[in-house]
């Protein structure tokens, strides 16, 4: 079943050179593989599109295609659809004539079509960080953040033409299109060419007719969208999440930057996170550092016993097995550490003292024991 280069670009039999060419504009930006990685199916109606509009703004083959259909197309050399007539390169050959700047390289801001198979390359917009603040408690059990970002998105009333609806482009005069002026300076090393933006165009390549009246030509607007981010189990300080898409929009459109999401853990009251372990400090009284005891003391999961063997010294650390934090895929977890610190009592009623002084009669004869500073 043949299919129509009309219905393909959503244009009409009588559209104009300019609509025709903003059809194009718009499909080959919404199925450009550098927004859909891997999706065959944008794939086929990018190369679809590329296939209408190489036909439909050529005027020749605009008027065979009109009079004889597809067939008055083979004649003239065309192959049409699915014969491998177009190449990658066809379709990128074209769009310096389609989309002005937008589709010049111009180094590392741009991403590479088809993992840099073709020299032609997209212009991608800058990318967008925020950092999100994380308590101990959401990084053990992974949270969901809505989060609002300021950021430029393509114009939705000139798509990013940056021309008001219903008025065109043209190709700048002075650079005639290349966006950038070459000179020719004479020095003593000889000649040399000195390359500078277009002033007329602003390195755009076209010059709009009349700006759209929303955008004032720049092709985006500032918008505030929301985001919602699945924070997963155990991240640490510095770890970050990209979001492809929600980043800025250049002027004139191309693909939109990323939204880098980097995280930080925030100062807990009680608990230290040291990787995966978590440390606290338990004061106990003399008494119980002397007998033994069974105490309680929190974890990030909840609060949990924890056996004081007898005679501990101030200082000892005692471990709870994982009862840490999860590492980042959740499958192992850190320990819990627990610092145990005997507190001297400096108020003391009458029967405490009295016992007190009943004790340190009976250690009288004890001696003080001297060792090495640890
Ligand atoms: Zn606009
Ligand atoms: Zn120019």
């Amino acid at each position: 079943m043949a299919k129509n280069y009309y219905d393909i670009l959503g244009v009409s039999k009588d559209a104009t050179q300019e609509e025709i060419k903003k059809a194009y504009r718009k499909i080959a930006l919404k199925y450009h593989p550098d927004k859909n990685p891997g999706n065959k199916e944008a794939e086929e109606k990018f190369k679809e599109a590329a296939e209408a509009y190489a036909v439909l703004s050529d005027k020749e083959k605009r008027a065979k295609y009109d009079q004889y259909g597809e067939e008055g197309l083979k004649n003239s050399g065309f192959s049409g659809f699915g014969g491998g007539g177009m190449t990658m390169e066809d379709i990128f050959s074209q769009f310096s004539d389609i989309f002005g700047g937008a589709f010049r390289g111009q180094g590392s801001s741009f991403s590479d079509f088809f993992g840099g198979s073709s020299r032609q390359r997209v212009r991608k917009g800058s990318d967008l960080r925020i950092r999100i603040p994380l308590t101990l408690e959401e990084i053990y059990s992974g949270t969901k953040k809505s989060i609002k970002v300021r950021h430029y998105q393509e114009c939705p009333t000139c798509q990013g033409t940056g021309a008001e609806p219903g008025y065109g482009t043209k190709t700048c005069s002075l650079c005639h299109g290349s966006g950038e002026i070459r000179e020719r300076v004479g020095s003593f090393l000889g000649q040399m060419v000195n390359i500078r933006t277009c002033p007329n165009c602003h390195g755009e390549g076209t010059i709009i007719d009349k700006p759209c009246q929303k955008c004032r030509g720049e092709g985006r607007v500032k918008v505030e969208s929301k985001v919602d981010v699945e924070i997963p189990r155990g991240v640490s300080d510095g770890n970050y999440m990209t979001i492809k898409g929600k980043g800025n929009v250049e002027p004139r459109g191309g693909i939109p930057g990323d939204l880098i999401v980097e995280f930080y853990e925030q100062e807990h009251p009680i608990f230290t996170r040291q990787g995966n372990d978590i440390y606290i400090t338990v004061v106990i009284t003399w008494p119980q550092a002397v007998l033994g005891d069974e105490i309680t003391v929190p974890t990030l999961s909840g609060n949990v016993s924890l056996k004081i063997p007898p005679g501990i010294r101030s200082g000892k650390i005692l471990r709870l097995r994982k009862k840490g934090m999860p590492n980042l895929h959740g499958s192992h977890y850190g320990d819990e550490l627990i610092k145990l610190q005997v507190e001297t009592p400096k108020e003391l009623t009458k029967e405490e003292r009295e016992l007190i002084t009943r004790l340190k009669e009976l250690y009288r004869n004890q001696k003080i024991k001297i060792e090495k500073y640890k």
